[in-house]
């Protein structure tokens, strides 16, 4: 495991160096392989110790005051990126030679779980930088890009974004118009990206564009961009209904050179690092939901228990019995899908099947219980539960975003019956 960073992870964690077993699993590995070669699955006990690990570092580093004021002031607290990758939480699935910890992905949904739990908006800027940014880099990039960029990501110096939407190209992201088109070393980047996650802040961004416009979804190319590149601006810092803190740009290319050796993946082939890339991230994003749902328990079960009315705990009654048990239930359910979709992707690490169907049903279910189980706290808070003094009302707002960000309920209803489709496949129609 790497010395570049003091751990918060458990002794058992820190001894996973590659031993014997994994090895020479190692050499049997497939081409295509999702984890780091290090990588061997945790057990149950230590993704448990992972998880009060991180409970630890939310209570010490993200209070309720904390997440209060990072709504309030839709600020993200800058200080925090170092502290994460202090605390090692920002390279869960990337190669230990870089910094990472090569934990895979049952971690990874359990740190952004945990750190959702204490703030939606941190969770969300988080899982940008760790998984849209860090984890694309790891599956895609040659060893001297992951040389330059990912030690510096990981450790918290540097922060990341990935941009593929655009104005006019969100569900239908390949219909995007940003171009790079080829000059002498490289290539120039023109055209704007809209609602990127870390996007004001972030040093590292991994870009999407056209690099052959009349080729359609094989005209596409991933690039790595240095933000410090001249002609490369944010045009705004967006205002959100929720997700408030997370911060949130619409950019601007506007004669970006990029270095031939910043293309991410083969070049007209970005489609292809995009999808692989959305299925994962459906998966770890499903986490988000996770927390924000466990949140919301943690303000009514108490609240409930406490507030009397008709001489008793309204908890004793059973209209909020009922209330209190369909929320647990959604929670415990949606949390079930996701992990074991994510332990199937771990366990199977030597060639693992991502299922289309899978990642993208976790998240379409998390997200959509979210924003009921947030409601409904909201209800069995009664007229505390609409001031903004309590913190449901935020989880609510920011649970919406999980039905929008990264592919609408909508749009994974569409990929799953996709997937269903290709398996299904009559006389090739
Ligand atoms: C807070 C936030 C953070 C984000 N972060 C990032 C980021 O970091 N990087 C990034 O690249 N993007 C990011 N996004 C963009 C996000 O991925 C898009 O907003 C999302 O994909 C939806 O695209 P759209 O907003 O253009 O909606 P549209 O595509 O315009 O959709 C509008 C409505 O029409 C529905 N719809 C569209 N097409 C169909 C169809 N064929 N069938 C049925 N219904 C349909 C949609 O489901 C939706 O309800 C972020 C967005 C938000 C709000």
């Amino acid at each position: 495991m790497s010395s570049l960073t003091p751990r918060l992870l458990p002794r058992a964690l820190r001894q996973t160096k590659p031993t014997t077993r994994a090895l020479s699993l190692t050499n049997r590995r497939h081409a295509h392989t999702k984890h780091p070669s290090t990588f061997t699955p945790p057990t149950q006990s230590d993704l448990d110790e992972l998880r009060a690990s991180v409970q630890d570092f939310a209570r010490r580093e993200i209070s309720e005051q904390v997440a209060a004021h990072t709504d309030k002031s839709n600020a993200f607290p800058n200080e925090l990126w170092r502290k994460f990758g202090d605390a090692g939480l920002l390279g869960i699935t990337a190669d230990e030679e870089y910094g990472g910890l090569g934990m895979g992905y049952q971690a990874h949904c359990v740190v952004l779980e945990e750190l959702s739990r204490a703030s939606g908006s941190i969770g969300l800027s988080y899982a940008a930088h760790s998984q849209l940014c860090i984890n694309q880099l790891q599956l895609n990039g040659t060893d001297e890009q992951k040389k330059k960029y990912l030690p510096g990501l990981i450790s918290g110096e540097q922060i990341g974004a990935l941009a593929m939407s655009e104005h006019s190209a969100g569900s239908d992201v390949v219909s995007m118009k940003t171009t790079a088109k080829e000059v002498d070393g490289g290539y120039l980047l023109n055209g704007t990206k809209m609602w990127i996650t870390n996007g004001p802040d972030a040093h590292t961004m991994i870009v999407y564009a056209k690099t052959d416009p009349t080729a359609h979804s094989k005209g596409i190319t991933a690039f790595i961009l240095s933000t410090s590149t001249p002609g490369f601006s944010v045009a705004a810092k967006l205002d959100k209904l929720g997700m408030r803190g997370s911060n949130t740009g619409e950019i601007v290319f506007d004669n970006v050179f990029i270095p031939t050796t910043n293309i991410l993946g083969p070049l007209n082939r970005g489609v292809k690092v995009l999808m692989e890339g959305l299925d994962l991230e459906r998966l770890v994003l499903s986490a988000g939901p996770l927390g924000l749902m466990q949140a919301s328990l943690d303000a009514a079960l108490p609240y409930t228990h406490a507030r009397k009315q008709f001489g008793t705990p309204i908890a004793h009654n059973q209209l909020v019995q009922g209330r209190l048990a369909d929320m647990y239930t959604k929670f415990r359910a949606s949390q079930s899908f996701t992990y074991s979709v994510a332990r199937a992707i771990d366990e199977g690490f030597e060639d693992p099947v991502i299922r289309t169907q899978d990642c993208a049903g976790a998240i379409l279910y998390a997200a959509e219980r979210a924003s009921e189980v947030a409601a409904d706290a909201v209800q069995l808070l009664g007229g505390m539960g609409y001031m903004n003094e309590m913190p449901v009302g935020r989880i609510l707002r920011d649970a919406k975003l999980y039905e929008i960000g990264a592919g609408t309920s909508e749009v994974r209803r569409m990929v799953i019956g996709r997937a269903f489709n290709k398996e299904w496949r009559v006389d090739g129609v």
